[in-house]
């Protein structure tokens, strides 16, 4: 079977109309959030280990600010195109606003793969893309964060080389022109492990709801990044079993469970990857989307969930740790076969949840306790889903669409409000 599947921005538009038609959205105001503000393309060079000069190209599109400052990670990946961006950067507004932050929505990255990459070449790339961004970010105006590929190292580079290219008095005040930074520059406790906890936060929520055990339930994993290897973490804390991880490495499964800790601690000896792990049998990628468990956590990259392989799932949940695992085709595929879904948005809305605290605290030069940052993230996310489930039933939608009109109304009400210039 060939796949129907476009772009990823025409994902987000097919998601979008369905909720604006449902809420019978203002016109005009739908007009503007069908398309994004700033699209910004940069090729740069920078000096490779072998002295040869490369050049690379780095987006970071700006899809809607009426809510507040533009807000997204930048990813490193080789899937890093415009239509990427573009799908991610609305993503946010519609995520920021679910979480009712005061933030719009934006996102980026750079095309290439990290992986062939050493570290010297990964600052050099960092900082010279954070130079080209130039006056594109800034505190409060667009504030990147990490995503796939990226991390509290790459936010310390961006931060660092965007200090250096202000004036001596901003520099000590522009601390928040990134999130998810390490923690002696400015990063908050709790931001590491913000995503997962809020993954597992949401699917306990779901669980409540539709009366699943997580003290009995079984579960499997896309993808052991940041993600993946938080919500396995958590969903270890609620007694559930983890019963196979993909990564790029390669599938393990084992039926009397994998140990998220051990895998966590295996994976940060073995470059971050999952394969030879012991005591587990490898499964083809079929196997693993096909496998019986409670839960399935996709939290690597989008498109995963598709018209082929929707069908295979045997599942009863579909918690989207990444963004843009599923595509509309297979959305209603899931309906039509009764598995519920947690969309992205609300799903994996804990980690920019956790990158306002880190900007809170750095506005504010304080530095908060582990489980205060917890504890506020918790509420958020709790308030956010239940606010989502309600318009769901209100609507007698799926929590996609019902999400999506969550954010809406908050955008459309901001709209109204203040009319449009001049
Ligand atoms: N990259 C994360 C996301 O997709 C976090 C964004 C942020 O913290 O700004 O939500």
């Amino acid at each position: 079977m060939t796949t129907t599947h476009k772009s990823l921005y025409e994902d987000v538009q097919v998601q979008f109309n369905k909720a604006a038609d449902l809420m019978n959205m203002n016109k005009g105001i739908r007009n503007i959030l069908s398309q994004t503000a700033n699209e910004i393309v940069v090729h740069f060079p920078v000096k490779m280990d072998d002295g040869q000069i490369k050049m690379f190209t780095g987006y970071r599109v700006q899809h809607n600010n009426i809510l507040g400052p533009y807000k997204g990670g930048l990813r490193y990946h080789p899937s890093v195109d415009l239509d990427d961006a573009k799908a991610l950067a609305t993503w946010m507004t519609w995520k920021t606003a679910i979480a009712g932050l005061p933030y719009g929505g934006a996102k980026g990255g750079i095309q290439f793969d990290p992986t062939k990459c050493s570290d010297g070449e990964l600052e050099r790339i960092t900082r010279r893309f954070t130079f080209a961004l130039g006056n594109n970010i800034g505190p409060e105006y667009d504030i990147p964060a990490p995503d796939v590929n990226t991390g509290p190292q790459t936010m310390a580079w961006i931060l660092d080389t965007y200090l250096s290219t202000r004036s001596q008095g901003e520099r000590n005040n522009s601390l928040h022109v990134v999130t998810g930074k390490p923690l002696n520059s400015g990063g908050t406790l709790g931001r590491d492990r913000a995503t997962g906890y809020g993954v597992v936060t949401t699917i306990a929520e779901w669980a409540r709801d539709h009366k699943l055990d997580l003290a009995k339930a079984t579960y499997i994993v896309q993808g052991f990044g940041n993600v993946g290897s938080w919500s396995a973490y958590f969903m270890k804390q609620k007694g559930a079993k983890l019963l196979a991880v993909e990564d790029v490495s390669g599938i393990i499964y084992s039926e009397k469970g994998i140990d998220p800790e051990e895998l966590i601690t295996f994976a940060k000896n073995n470059h971050g990857k999952i394969s030879h792990y012991p005591n587990v049998v490898a499964i083809s990628h079929k196997e693993f989307l096909s496998l019986k468990a409670d839960v399935f956590i996709p939290a690597a990259l989008s498109n995963q969930i598709t018209l082929e392989t929707a069908p295979l799932l045997n599942v009863k949940l579909v918690a989207e740790g990444a963004n843009g695992p599923t595509t509309p085709e297979a959305d209603l595929i899931l309906q039509e076969r009764g598995i519920g879904l947690i969309p992205d948005v609300l799903c994996n809305s804990a980690g920019v949840i956790g990158s306002y605290f880190e900007w809170l605290q750095n506005k504010r030069s304080e530095y908060w306790e582990m489980e205060e940052v917890i504890e506020k993230i918790k509420k958020k996310v709790i308030e956010a889903y239940a606010n989502v489930s309600k318009t769901a039933k209100a609507h007698k939608t799926d929590l996609r669409t019902a999400a999506y009109i969550v954010a809406l109304t908050r955008l459309e009400k901001a709209y109204i409000e203040r009319g449009i210039f001049p």
